[in-house]
């Protein structure tokens, strides 16, 4: 069989792709794309005249199929999505799983995450973190899932686009303590790249000075609930069973 690779791509800035990115784009057979439309000129820049079929959220159940069987017939594919690591909020789930399964050799070209890169920047602990991806985009959902992290000690990263940048930070400002840090990483690898270290409680007021800072394309890294509050919490849980049980043996 041939081989199935996972390519990242760049995230803003074009030379933040690989050499072997580039050899392997050349060399497969066919590049399953995201969006060909959006890949064209980076592919054109590096000289890529691989043909290229779409690979997106809407056909890659179907499509995953026939490109196993492709793989299966010998030939290598390369996926690549609109911006940076496949799979990474992204499509190609069910293509690896499937690939996988049938015994295909799945190979990543690693390169450009937005996650990594606002991490790595942030300032805060990067030793233990939870990428959450797009917070649900209903408001009731959103919020669960924001208190379900309040108590979270690692660092939590959020993808978020311009259109709901305000809405995620007002919730997140509802529902963690004003104090804790809260890094904005917009537009990374770009002209008009900012990571601002901001507080919960400063966050909205900081977005709305600026009509410009709710522009583009945001990372969210949030600091974790601090240690000590976590084992107090725990302390508190641990205790109200307690009780229970003493109730229960009375
Ligand atoms: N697969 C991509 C990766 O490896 O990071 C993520 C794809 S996801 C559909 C797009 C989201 O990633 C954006 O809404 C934003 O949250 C984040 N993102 C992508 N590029 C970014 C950039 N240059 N600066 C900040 N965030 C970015």
């Amino acid at each position: 069989p041939g081989i199935l690779y996972l390519v990242a791509t760049p995230i803003g800035n074009l030379r933040d792709f690989t050499f072997r990115a580039v050899d392997v784009l050349q060399q497969v057979d066919l590049i399953a794309c995201e969006d060909t439309r959006h890949s064209r000129p980076l592919l054109d820049h590096y000289g890529i005249s691989t043909s290229a079929v779409p690979f997106h959220e809407h056909n890659e159940d179907s499509a995953s199929p026939r490109l196993v069987d492709r793989l299966l017939r010998g030939e290598s594919i390369a996926l690549i999505s609109d911006a940076g690591t496949p799979l990474i909020s992204d499509p190609g789930f069910p293509l690896v799983r499937s690939a996988r399964s049938a015994g295909i050799r799945v190979v990543p070209v690693p390169g450009a995450c937005a996650l990594v890169a606002a991490l790595s920047a942030s300032g805060l602990p990067t030793d233990r973190f939870a990428f959450e991806g797009f917070l649900p985009r209903r408001p009731a959902a959103r919020k669960a899932s924001l208190e379900n992290l309040s108590n979270d000690a690692r660092t939590l990263i959020f993808y978020e686009s311009s259109h709901r940048v305000l809405e995620s930070v007002a919730d997140i400002a509802a529902i963690f303590p004003s104090e804790r840090r809260l890094v904005i990483a917009r537009e990374l690898t770009k002209l008009f790249e900012t990571i601002v270290d901001t507080k919960v409680g400063e966050a909205i007021s900081f977005l709305e000075s600026d009509p410009n800072m709710l522009k583009g394309e945001f990372v969210l890294v949030l600091e974790g609930a601090p240690e000590f509050g976590r084992a107090e919490g725990l302390a508190a849980e641990e205790e109200r069973i307690l009780r229970i049980l003493l109730e229960d043996c009375s």
